[in-house]
């Protein structure tokens, strides 16, 4: 068994491809948002099935016990704090689970379920008797990996005779080590050099092949090809299972190359929307006069969790020492900071540690702060030219209002410059932003 700690350092020590950025940002938003995760992402939406099959009915389980599950399995799951199948597991688990086994391409936003579904899917489907490799999973970095391996290792903490390997370039085997494990989790060029090169791993018995976080997959350059390469190595008969959380043209062309003849599940994500949000903006002379208005507004904003939003990293560093100055304790999310760094402060955040969490644009894509009640934009976005960049006010602002709840946006807007961004942002979604005097803050309210 390797010796992994499963401590996250540094999410650039990646275990393939250091130079590709935009595959090392993906993945990096991934592994932040698995790190911060407490608990299933609540999502609204209908799911949408498209069975290969169109005259089977279609199966949808309301509890783990419907899944007839061996009992070490079932107990694992329950163990976990699993009470019944979330949204998405409703559908997959019987879909991946019904015999004759059937192929699968599901998407759904991260936090959903999906990991537990097909970490589940495989668990069941190992003979523990046997003592060579039956499922193989492929993530796109060696910390994801590892975060998978963990829920394999929780899940199966009651069938012990269930063994796992993790096929990642750190782990070193001796020459001639044949992999004797069930479950083989791992990298793409890892895996399939074991396959091939050095025999550690046979593919001719697999069962199962799961390709998670096909989206992040695909943005790093070679993982593709040595997919499908793998994909190649093994039997005709083998459950193929492929996992995604967007589903652009490109992970769609990808999923038809790995997965013949598909049952097809997609959960669509929550729209953001400005609706439920109140929306203000503060004009204020220069950075001194808006740090002032944010003091003014202070107390009346961190009843609830607040999220400012700085333009720059010198900004949003500068706003701190501000703020602390003043004595107020937050969070200071930037792109310097390693992975391991940023999730310890979101969950610092998540927990109530800090009320406010100062932090840049790049940084605060794609990550599910999900209490936020409250967000300002203490610089306007823009795009490079300066102009209005209304996509990202969206979503900076838009995960406020979620669920119902009251959410609340304040914009400090510094001179003719800023007062036309604000103009352009309240076109663009037609919606009027009042004016708020930052010495009366009753009228937030
Ligand atoms: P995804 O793979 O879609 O990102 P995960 O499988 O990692 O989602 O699940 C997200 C979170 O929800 C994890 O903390 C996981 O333990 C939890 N979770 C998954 N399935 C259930 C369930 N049926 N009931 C309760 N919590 C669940």
């Amino acid at each position: 068994s390797p010796k992994l700690d499963g401590t996250i350092n540094d999410c650039k020590k990646n275990d393939e491809d250091d130079d590709n950025d935009l595959a090392i940002n993906k993945a990096e938003v991934s592994l932040l948002n698995k790190l911060v995760r407490q608990s299933l992402e609540e999502s609204r939406h209908n799911i949408e099935v498209k069975q290969r099959d169109p005259n089977s009915p279609l199966y949808s389980v309301h509890s783990f016990e419907e899944l007839h599950l061996m009992p070490e399995l079932l107990k694992g799951v329950y163990n976990m704090g699993f009470n019944r199948p979330s949204r998405i597991q409703e559908t997959a688990l019987p879909l991946m689970l019904a015999r004759p086994f059937h192929n699968l391409i599901a998407q759904s936003q991260s936090g959903t379920g999906k990991t537990a579904a097909f970490v589940l899917a495989m668990l069941s489907r190992v003979d523990a008797t046997q003592h060579h490799p039956q499922c193989l999973c492929l993530s796109p970095t060696f910390e994801l990996a590892l975060q998978t391996g963990k829920v394999i290792e929780q899940m199966s903490k009651f069938c012990p005779d269930i063994k796992l390997l993790y096929a990642i370039r750190g782990n070193r085997l001796d020459r001639g080590t044949v992999c004797t494990e069930q479950i083989v989790i791992g990298t793409p060029g890892t895996l399939l050099d074991w396959c091939t090169k050095l025999h550690i791993v046979d593919p001719r018995n697999i069962k199962v092949f799961v390709l998670d976080e096909a989206d992040v997959m695909i943005a790093t350059q070679g993982h593709k090809d040595q997919s499908i390469r793998i994909k190649k190595l093994l039997p005709e008969d083998c459950q193929m299972l492929f996992f995604s959380a967007t589903f652009e043209d490109s992970v769609w062309n990808f999923a038809q190359r790995i997965v013949p003849d598909p049952n097809v599940i997609r959960l669509r994500r929550d729209e953001e929307t400005l609706v439920n949000i109140k929306q203000y903006f503060i004009v204020c002379r220069d950075r001194n006069a808006k740090f002032q208005a944010l003091c003014n507004i202070y107390g009346a904003i961190t009843i609830a969790q607040v999220m400012i939003f700085c333009e720059t990293r010198r900004m949003a560093t500068w706003l701190v020492e501000q703020m602390s100055r003043e004595g107020h304790q937050v969070g200071l999310l930037t792109g310097e900071l390693t992975v391991g760094q940023r999730a310890a402060v979101i969950q610092r955040f998540k927990e109530g540690k800090e009320k406010v969490l100062i932090t840049t644009n790049v940084c605060a894509r794609g990550i599910d702060v999900a209490q936020v009640t409250a967000v300002i934009n203490f610089d306007l976005p823009v795009d490079r030219s300066g102009r209005a960049d209304s996509e990202t006010y969206l979503h900076r602002i838009g995960r406020t209002g979620r669920f119902g709840k009251q959410g609340l946006a304040i914009n400090m807007v510094e001179g003719e410059d800023g007062r036309r961004i604000l103009h352009d942002i309240e076109q663009h979604f037609n919606k009027t932003i009042q004016k708020l005097d930052a010495d009366d803050i009753d009228e937030i309210e």
